[in-house]
């Protein structure tokens, strides 16, 4: 019985899951139910110290060499045994793009019910959650029902970071149950969307068909270094051969939830805003006063980027 959260990690645990975590720990304080989590992958053991003070009951440490590289092939019958064995009733995971695809298969081999993406979690009988659909115009509150367990995955960089004291997990150590895996992931070669990853930054700038060529995008990347930022593009830049679709935002891209998001030479396509209307504070920079993204930013600037952009630069690294 209870909430079984299960931490991402790529070598180490990262932020997404620390948020995952977080979350879980607030619905177990609202449900009473108690809390799991479960953390798979390989040499993990220096990983623990990092998930005190979420009042995780047991953490099941499951390490394995199918498990190094992050695969849904091997992940998945590993966690639906444990959610099976605990009896578990809620299962949370992160709304990054591998958490989502756990979720998913999870999901469709429980034959339970699944809500992706949520921006809130609550605990009223049951789980009430909140998340963006139609391309993030109309955000739709769920209260999740029917058999158990529920499964939720969680948008990266929403919910925050908070620790309850430094009380550590009781570990249990469980090796990989035996299973013929179809596919293995041999190696994993990252396609860096830049020094930052995109999906977690707190920062993201980004830039459109404006910028008129691939060349002007190591302007933007000046703009995002100065400001520790990760650099993002629209479909159109990324068509155009100019950016790695890696870095692509909107419905067919990433989905980024920063605190600051900087649009330059991008129109606003609904697509587009789909992967970054939910940004805590936009600001557009378009020649064009009439383009949808002053519509969704918090501050426009009606002007030619390349003017623009070097002035900021300059005075944030006259401020820094
Ligand atoms: P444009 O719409 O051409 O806008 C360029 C803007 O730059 C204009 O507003 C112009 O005024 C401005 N500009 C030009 N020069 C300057 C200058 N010197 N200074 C300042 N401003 C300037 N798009 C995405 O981004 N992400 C997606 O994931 C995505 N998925 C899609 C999925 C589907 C199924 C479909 C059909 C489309 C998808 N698109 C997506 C494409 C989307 O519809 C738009 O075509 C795309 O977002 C447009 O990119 P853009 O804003 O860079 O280009």
């Amino acid at each position: 019985m209870g909430i079984l959260v299960i931490l991402e990690q790529r070598g180490s645990v990262g932020t997404s899951a620390l948020e995952a975590a977080s979350a879980a720990a607030q619905l177990s304080k609202q449900s009473g139910k108690e809390l799991y989590a479960v953390l798979l992958g390989k040499s993990l053991d220096a990983e623990v110290g990092k998930l005190a003070g979420f009042n995780i009951k047991k953490l099941f440490l499951v390490e394995d060499d199918a498990l190094i590289n992050a695969s849904n092939e091997a992940y998945v019958p590993v966690i639906k045994q444990l959610a099976v064995e605990l009896k578990t009733e809620i299962i949370l995971g992160s709304a990054t793009t591998l958490g989502k695809e756990i979720c998913a298969s999870l999901a469709g081999r429980l034959g339970v019910e699944l809500a992706q993406d949520c921006i809130s979690l609550d605990w009223e009988g049951a789980c009430k959650v909140r998340r963006p659909i139609f391309a993030g115009k109309v955000i739709q509150t769920i209260k999740i029902g029917g058999p158990i367990p529920h499964i939720v995955s969680l948008r990266p960089n929403v919910f925050k970071v908070a620790r309850d004291g430094d009380m550590a997990p009781d570990v249990e150590k469980r090796s990989m149950p035996q299973m013929s895996l179809r596919a293995k992931v041999m190696e994993v070669v990252q396609a860096t969307a830049g020094k930052v990853d995109l999906s977690e930054a707190k920062i993201v700038v980004s830039g459109g068909r404006g910028l008129g060529g691939p060349e002007p995008f190591k302007l933007l990347q000046e703009l995002a270094d100065s400001l520790g930022a990760a650099l993002g593009a629209s479909r159109a830049a990324v068509d155009a051969g100019w950016i790695k679709h890696s870095h692509q935002v909107g419905q067919t891209g990433k989905t980024v939830n920063p605190d600051l998001y900087i649009a330059c030479g991008i129109s606003g396509a609904i697509q587009h805003q789909a992967g970054m209307r939910t940004s805590k504070l936009i600001v557009a920079i378009n020649k064009d006063p009439e383009a949808s993204i002053f519509k969704i930013a918090d501050y426009g600037i009606v002007g030619d980027l390349f003017e623009i952009v070097p002035m900021l630069i300059a005075e944030i690294k006259k401020v820094r």
